[in-house]
């Protein structure tokens, strides 16, 4: 009546199941000995072939070759969460050798490749970057801040806000729920003048 072998542009299941029920109907009830030639002929022979798929032997230095481009350097590496998909990452890497997924299908992965990147724009970037928790306490500042306030996140880390910048606007996100872009905030002590973009992150408690 259904099932996965139905063809997309065929009649509905109540037109099938009705059909099949006007055929069989008058069978019911009939002797074998009585069915017409063409009903006793009818061909109930199916061929099956073994489809089963038989995975190819790979040598362990080319799985190992594809662990160590998702950075599984050793087993400890080899965390085998299943967000991929397979089991292992052993069976991940074998799937890749098979063509049937990419190395850069790992979660853990591609966390870390991020995490690296938004490091990479927090060291280098032009910008002043300070992290500070929803008590207006430092969490961390990029090099080009620590540059602009003549000091070292060593020293301020955990110190409030207010050691290095005036805070108002960071209490008003706060209080608004609402990030600020582009304010213009004049930092006299420093002598500079800065456009303040402040980001509020409520479920990582920062901003
Ligand atoms: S997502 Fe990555 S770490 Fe997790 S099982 Fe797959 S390959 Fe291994």
């Amino acid at each position: 009546m259904g099932g996965p072998a139905v063809p997309k542009k065929s009649q509905n299941m109540f037109v099938r199941k009705t059909k099949t029920k006007s055929r069989i109907h008058p069978l019911r009830d009939k002797a074998y000995k009585d069915y017409e030639p063409h009903e006793k002929n009818l061909d109930y022979e199916r061929h099956f072939r073994n489809k089963q798929y038989q995975h190819p032997f790979y040598r362990e230095e080319d799985i190992r070759a594809i662990l160590e481009k998702t950075g599984k350097h050793s087993k400890k590496d080899e965390l085998n969460c299943g967000a991929c998909g397979y089991d292992t990452c052993r069976d991940k890497a074998i799937s890749v050798l098979e063509g049937l997924s990419h190395p850069q299908m790992c979660m853990p992965f591609m966390r870390s490749e991020a995490e690296k990147i938004s490091n990479i724009y927090f060291e280098y970037s032009p910008s002043i970057i300070v992290i500070a928790d929803l008590s207006l306490n430092i969490l961390d500042l990029n090099p080009m801040g620590e540059s602009a306030f003549n000091t070292t996140i060593g020293k301020i880390r955990n110190q409030p806000l207010s050691s290095i910048m005036p805070t108002e606007d960071f209490t008003e996100v706060i209080n608004t729920g609402e990030s600020m872009v582009g304010k213009k905030l004049n930092l006299e002590s420093y002598g500079k003048i800065m456009y303040e973009r402040i980001i509020y992150l409520p479920k990582n408690k920062i901003l």
